[in-house]
């Protein structure tokens, strides 16, 4: 009995989808440092990203817990609004490892 059920156990075994959470880097233009917050992949639509270290409001359009380079005007739609921790920001760009650009790909549809 006990063996059939490590036998189950052992097939039952599938890697991990894309549910979760997928590490975006954001610039800010107006104090000139990068921001790292890890997304929900559920996230859709036009959000507010404050910026953690100079408080200034980016108006995005996030796809897939990915924040993409598109605008939107102010007010309109708004999703929800993102406050990442302080921590987040930092001056110098960040090399993102292996695993983290696959994640991002994926997140897109684009990894095969
Ligand atoms: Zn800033």
């Amino acid at each position: 009995m006990s063996q059939d059920l490590g036998d189950y156990k052992r097939h039952q075994f599938t890697p991990p989808d894309n549910n979760g959470r997928v590490l975006c880097e954001f610039y800010c233009s107006e104090c000139y440092g990068y921001v790292y917050v890890k997304l929900n992949t559920v996230l859709e639509g036009n959000h507010v990203i404050n910026c953690p270290n100079c408080g200034h409001k980016h108006y995005r359009f996030i796809k897939d817990g990915l924040i993409t380079d598109c605008r939107f005007h102010d007010g309109h739609n708004i999703a929800d609004e993102i406050v990442p921790m302080r921590s987040a920001w930092q001056k110098e760009k960040r090399v993102l490892g292996a695993i983290a650009q696959i994640r991002q790909l994926e997140a897109v549809g684009e990894h095969q």
